[in-house]
């Protein structure tokens, strides 16, 4: 079975929230498996408004230390102890990330109920984060006033499913079916060949799904993302704002679009909107000159990967 990977968005504003939006955070989900990504202030309400179940995330990832990136954390990572949670989190983050979570529990005297591990990212290159058996999450760096990093979550290669006819069609070794589901032909000890191809489906297109949190323009993330399913990119600003754009190491809506079709993204949504724009469909409209199928995040909308 295909496990489901989704985008569900909690929040897409800029700096201050402003017309409904709130601080960037999204969550995850493939199969049964949930990831946080970002944790702007408000994140624990959001999730509560859209019936996330927060005690199913097992990983955190920070893109960087501003703060609408990550002054939700105190609150999610409290309540989990207020929850009595046991089960282990992990919390991918830049450096000093680790040293504020621990200078604000030591001053309220917490004593944490469930294990918590720091894990530092370095913006330097494509790093592996986390790498379980059914897909992997990698760090890339972007280019930002912090040190900055996306990022990637790629779908490894599952078992293949068999084709019930020829199952049926005679006695097939377990060895046989072992192999087969595993993506390898199998010739049995009386020179029977049993070939991929015939036996087994083939595995639909990998998934991935790449997070560009804020970040200039930046062309170099070609070197690190190709063809993903869905890449969200920040598009703070419209193009008669890119010299704003430029002071704060952010992106247009063009831009966005750019990078998407530059690394040949199948779908772009775009985020982190600034407060100054209420409407948004121009923005939207900008984006679509240059990559016509873009959409504008939503919060509370998944997004199937
Ligand atoms: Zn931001
Ligand atoms: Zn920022």
């Amino acid at each position: 079975m295909i496990p489901e990977f989704e985008v569900t968005i909690l929040g897409n504003t800029s700096s201050i929230p402003a017309h409904g939006r709130n601080h960037t955070a999204q969550v995850v989900r493939f199969g049964q498996e949930c990831l946080l990504i970002d944790c702007g202030e408000g994140t624990q309400i959001q999730m509560r408004r859209y019936k996330i179940k927060s005690s199913r995330i097992t990983h955190i990832f920070i893109s960087h230390l501003h703060g609408d990136h990550y002054l939700g954390l105190m609150g999610v990572l409290s309540s989990y102890n207020l929850s009595k949670r046991t089960k282990p989190l992990t919390i991918f983050g830049p450096q000093g990330l680790d040293e504020i979570i621990t200078t604000q529990f030591r001053w309220s005297n917490t004593k944490l109920t469930y294990p918590l591990t720091f894990v530092e990212t370095r913006p330097d290159g494509l790093n592996v984060l986390l790498d379980h058996p059914r897909f992997k999450v990698s760090s890339f760096p972007l280019t930002h006033r912090l040190p900055t990093t996306g990022f990637l979550i790629e779908e490894k290669k599952g078992f293949r499913s068999l084709v019930k006819e020829k199952l049926a069609e005679k006695k097939i070794p377990l060895a046989a079916i072992q192999s087969l589901r595993k993506g390898e032909d199998y010739r049995g000890e009386d020179g029977t060949l049993y070939q991929l191809d015939v036996y087994t489906h083939p595995h639909p297109p990998l998934r991935s799904y790449a997070f560009c949190s804020d970040t200039r323009f930046e062309p170099e993330l070609a070197k690190y993302l190709f063809e993903p399913t869905l890449l969200y990119h920040e598009s703070t600003f419209m193009d008669c704002d890119a010299p704003r754009a430029a002071v704060t190491f952010h992106s247009t809506a063009r831009d966005a679009a750019t990078i998407a079709n530059l690394i040949r993204a199948k779908a772009l949504i775009l985020g982190h909107f600034s407060s100054r724009y209420g409407d948004l469909q121009p923005m939207l409209e900008e984006a679509k000159t240059v990559f016509p199928t873009a959409a504008l995040s939503e919060e509370g909308i998944s997004y199937l990967v």
